[in-house]
């Protein structure tokens, strides 16, 4: 899994073989020891974590220890966030539904902005839609579809504007049956947490790569930006257009990245807090930002307003940009029509 590239090691092994007395000579010489020289080092590396590949590439001074401390913090951030992870915070926010809990600031700080994103999105986003995602069983693997009874019954624990939270005690609390998932928001929230390690330590070019959940550092090393794709919800294995990024962030949710087929229906991960049942208007939205938390949230809010609804919020919401794609069509906000390569 840790596919590793290291240019630094391979240039000093290099320059051992062709002499390193000489080389060091010369370079001392001419003022410049290449192999010595740790801001042409870039680290690469891949690893499991969220459920998803994150690929971690830092260019500069230090970097494979500042990849091994992103993968660290990412980590150490899906132990609290989590709903799969038994002795997460959120996991003890659901098990003491009910009462005040107390959580660590970056934990308010993620559910202070997924009810932020509830408040802008008038509720398509909901970080308490976890009752809900609990009966079609994802999570669990244990897949059903259920009955619009039993939905209802879920859909009456799913409202954001119940959830309290107390910052100055840094303690929140949700109504009794009402289960947090941040399943939507967590991942860009990790994204973001990782890469500003990597701006306090004043890396120039980095990226980190959640499973498409995608922020970056500065630009390619030919100076031109980075280039993202992004892929065909029709058929996944196949890019369907690649954006030019620089400084910025990229999420895109699809109906492809998780769901089960019953009876030949796909049902999916996304759910509209209105009515229970995966949102079906789109297919794939994709969204750039300045941040991948307000993205991921984004990009799940305008997949489960669909066409209309969605492309509404876009326009609404400054510095963000969106492309979502339906069975039958395509739509790119204008600030991307020009640069995207379709
Ligand atoms: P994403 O892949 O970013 O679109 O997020 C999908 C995940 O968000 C799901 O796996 C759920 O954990 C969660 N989720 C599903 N529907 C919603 C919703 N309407 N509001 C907030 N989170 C949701
Ligand atoms: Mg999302």
């Amino acid at each position: 899994m840790n596919g590793h590239v290291n240019r630094g090691h391979s240039v000093i092994v290099f320059a051992v073989l062709v002499g390193l007395g000489l080389v060091t000579l010369l370079g001392y010489y001419f003022g410049y020891v290449p192999y010595l020289e740790a801001g042409n080092v870039t680290t690469q590396k891949s690893t499991l974590l969220m459920d998803t590949v994150v690929d971690v590439r830092v260019d500069g001074r230090e970097s494979d220890l500042l990849v091994e401390k992103v993968f660290a913090t990412m980590d150490d951030l899906e132990g609290l966030l989590s709903r799969f992870v038994p002795d997460s915070e959120i996991s003890e926010i659901n098990r003491r539904a009910g009462q005040w809990v107390k959580v660590s600031p970056l934990t308010l700080e993620v559910i202070e902005l997924g009810l932020e994103m509830g408040a802008l999105t008038d509720g398509a986003f909901d970080i308490t839609i976890g009752a809900v995602l609990e009966l079609w069983g994802f999570g669990s693997g244990q897949y059903y579809v259920p009955t619009e009874a039993e939905l209802e019954a879920r859909l009456a624990t799913v409202d954001y504007t119940k959830v309290e939270v107390d910052t100055a005690r840094s303690q929140v609390r949700i109504p009794e049956g009402t289960v947090l998932d941040l399943g939507g928001i967590a991942k860009g929230f990790i994204v973001d947490q990782g890469i500003q390690i990597l701006r306090d330590a004043k890396v120039k070019r980095a990226f980190v790569n959640a499973g498409g959940d995608i922020s970056t550092i500065g630009r390619r090393p030919d100076n031109q930006p980075w280039r993202i794709g992004v892929q065909n919800p029709e058929n996944p294995a196949e890019i369907r257009f690649i954006l030019p990024l620089a400084d910025r962030s990229v999420v895109t949710s699809g109906d492809y990245q998780r769901f089960f087929t019953y009876e030949n229906e796909r049902y999916h991960h996304i759910i509209d807090p209105r009515t229970g049942y995966p949102a079906r208007e789109v297919t794939s939205v994709t969204i750039v930002g300045d941040n991948s938390a307000t993205c991921d949230a984004l990009s799940t809010a305008v997949f489960v307003l669909g066409w209309k609804e969605g492309r509404a919020l876009i326009e609404r919401v400054p510095n963000v940009e969106a492309i979502i794609v339906s069975s039958t069509d395509v739509w790119i906000s204008s600030g991307l029509d020009q640069v995207v390569t379709r």
